[in-house]
């Protein structure tokens, strides 16, 4: 068994208990099924939605994300375009959420897991 920083199984998005197994199904690269979550741990068997509806929560943090990143990406244009017209500030916010999308999406998921659902960190969880 390795050991797992919180920082690290979280930018890995691994289970919060054991911090080996994976969280999603497949890669964030699969644009067509990203958002599948697998239903419990694949090494320590943690079920990942804790209670029913649990990941609604994560529409929040990812809510925040795109607060985040729209200032972030306007303030960008404002500086980099030297304050160009408004259709500009429209495409760049647009674009930038939806390239980020999937990211978004997962640390949401990733952070709610880690934060709200109250499972604590065992390194004998794993075998
Ligand atoms: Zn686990």
């Amino acid at each position: 068994m390795k050991n797992v920083s919180k920082l690290q199984a979280i930018t890995g998005a691994k289970c919060p208990h054991c911090r080996q197994g994976d969280i999603f199904e497949y890669p964030a690269s699969r644009i067509s099924r990203f958002t599948e979550t697998k239903e419990r741990c694949p090494v320590c068997g943690q079920r990942y939605e804790v209670e029913p509806g649990f990941f609604i929560g994560a529409m929040y943090i990812s809510y925040s994300f795109a607060v985040a990143l729209m200032v972030a990406v306007s303030v960008a244009v404002f500086v980099l375009g030297n304050d160009p017209a408004l259709w500009v500030y429209l495409v760049a916010v647009i674009t930038a959420n939806i390239l980020l999308v999937p990211f978004m999406f997962r640390y949401s998921r990733v952070l709610m897991l880690y934060w709200f659902s109250g499972i604590k960190y065992n390194p004998r969880a794993a075998p």
